[in-house]
C-alpha cells in the first residue's frame, strides 16, 4: 500500500533560495528533455534505424553538456533534473497509452516543484534532510511509518511543502463478532451525519475564511472594473485580444493574498477531512458510505458547490486507505439505493423527498426523522445486511 503525506515546510532564506534555484534547473531539464524529445521522435520517424528517444539517454546527454552552456546547473543536485527527465518519460509513455493530454512545456511560477529520490530525502521528526543543503523544519512529522519511496518539493500559494509518498505493508484482514457498524451521510448541511446521531459539521475557520474570500474576490472585481476604465475601455467591457492591461498594485496585492486565502481553505478542508477519516476507522470496524457518482452529481448546479467544497472523492480515498491499514471494512452502498427516501423504522418509501425538506414524520409509523441522521441509519442497515451474508457461517 502506498500512501503520500504533504507537510508544509518553514524553510528559511538559504533553503528557499536552493528550493527556487533546484525548481528552477528541474523546469529547464524537463523542457529542453521535452524540445529534445519532439526533435529526436522526428527524426526516428523519417529514419527509423535510429534509436527512439528515451528517457535515460536524454539524461546521459544532458549530463554530459550541462557544465559547459549550462554551469548554474552544477550548483544543484543532480538528482532534480535527472527526476524531471524521468517524470517526462512517464508521461509520455501515458500519453502513449492513451491515458493523458499530450505533454506541455512547464512554465515558471504557480507549479514550481522538484521530485527527489528517495535517497536524497530524509525525514526524521519534524524535520527533513536534504543532502547539499541541510535540514528544513517541516509544520508537522509524518503520518505514516513505512519505506519512503521519494520526496517531491514544491510551491503551492506562498508556502513550500514537501509531498512524501510511502511504502507500508499490507495490514492483515481482520474480521470479528459483533462489529461496531456506523453509515455515514456525507450532506450539504453538516459535513458528515452519523448513523449514531452525531452531526460533524465544517469547521467555523473555514466558514470564515470562505466569507473573506468572497469579499477579496469582489474587490478584484472593482480594482480589475477600474483598470479597464482607466485604460480607455467602458465598464464591463471585456479585455480586446492581445490587450495587456496593466495591473495596478492594489491589483496584485489582492490576487497574493486571494491565493493565500485559497491555500488556506484548502489546508483547512484537507485537515478536516483528515480528522474526520480518522476518528471513523478508530471508532468503527465497518464504515458504510454511500457510492456518491461525484462527476454525475457535480452536473447538478445545486450541489455543485457544497459537493465541491466537502471533496467527496478525497473523503473516500483516505476512508479507505486509512480503514485498510487497521483492517477496518469500508462499505460502499449502491449509490441510487434511495436512502434519504426510507423511513429507517419501518421502511416506508416516501414518494419524494426534496432537498430542502430536513425533517420529516413518517406517514406509516408516525415517526419524526432528522433527513440526515435518517439517511445514515439506512446506509447503516444496508452495509450490515451485506457485510452479514458476506460473513462466513459460524458453527
Ligand atoms: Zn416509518
Amino acid at each position: 500500500m502506498i500512501l503520500a503525506h504533504k507537510i508544509a515546510l518553514d524553510p528559511n532564506d538559504r533553503p528557499e533560495t536552493y528550493f527556487r534555484k533546484a525548481a528552477g534547473t528541474a523546469r529547464f531539464a524537463y523542457n529542453w528533455a521535452l524540445a529534445e524529445w519532439q526533435r529526436q521522435y522526428a527524426v526516428w520517424k523519417a529514419d527509423p534505424t535510429g534509436s527512439n528517444p528515451s528517457d535515460p539517454a536524454l539524461c546521459k546527454q544532458l549530463n554530459a553538456i550541462k557544465g559547459d552552456p549550462f554551469p548554474w546547473m552544477l550548483e544543484i543536485t543532480k538528482n532534480a533534473p535527472q527526476m524531471a527527465i524521468m517524470y517526462l518519460g512517464r508521461a509520455f509513455k501515458n500519453w502513449f497509452a492513451g491515458i493523458a493530454e499530450y505533454l506541455t512545456f512547464k512554465k515558471k511560477g504557480r507549479h514550481d516543484s522538484l521530485a527527489l529520490t528517495n535517497d536524497q530525502v530524509t525525514v526524521k521528526g519534524h524535520k527533513v534532510h536534504i543532502p547539499n543543503l541541510g535540514s528544513v523544519r517541516m509544520h508537522e512529522s509524518l503520518r505514516f511509518v513505512g519505506k519512503v519511496l521519494d520526496g517531491t518539493i514544491s510551491w503551492t500559494a506562498d508556502h513550500w511543502f514537501l509531498s512524501v509518498t510511502v511504502e507500508m505493508p499490507d495490514p492483515p484482514s481482520i474480521r470479528r463478532e459483533n462489529q461496531a457498524v456506523v453509515g455515514v451521510d456525507l450532506g450539504i448541511s453538516a459535513l458528515a451525519t452519523l448513523s449514531t446521531g452525531e452531526k460533524i459539521g465544517g469547521p467555523q475557520a473555514y466558514a470564515a475564511a470562505q466569507k473573506d474570500l468572497r469579499r477579496l474576490s469582489q474587490q478584484f472585481s472593482r480594482q480589475l472594473e477600474a483598470a479597464k476604465v482607466r485604460a480607455g475601455l467602458e465598464p464591463g467591457q471585456p479585455i480586446p485580444k492581445g490587450m495587456h492591461l496593466a495591473w495596478s498594485k492594489h491589483m496584485v496585492k489582492t490576487q497574493r493574498r486571494r491565493a493565500r486565502l485559497h491555500a488556506r481553505v484548502a489546508n483547512i478542508r484537507a485537515d478536516a477531512l483528515h480528522q474526520l477519516t480518522t476518528d471513523l476507522v478508530e471508532q468503527f470496524d465497518v464504515i458504510a458510505i454511500e457510492d456518491l457518482n461525484v462527476a454525475g452529481m457535480l452536473k447538478n448546479h445545486r450541489l455543485a458547490r457544497a459537493m465541491a467544497d466537502m471533496s467527496f472523492g478525497e473523503f473516500r480515498r483516505q476512508l479507505e486507505s486509512k480503514a485498510a491499514q487497521r483492517g477496518k471494512t469500508v462499505v460502499v452502498v449502491n449509490r441510487w439505493y434511495p436512502s434519504s427516501k426510507i423511513c429507517s423504522a419501518c421502511g416506508y418509501k416516501m414518494p419524494k423527498m426534496p432537498l430542502a425538506v430536513r425533517e420529516w414524520t413518517c406517514p406509516q409509523c408516525q415517526t419524526h426523522h432528522d433527513r440526515d441522521i435518517n439517511a445514515a441509519i439506512h446506509v447503516r442497515i444496508v452495509a450490515e445486511s451485506s457485510v452479514r451474508s458476506s460473513s462466513p457461517v459460524s458453527a
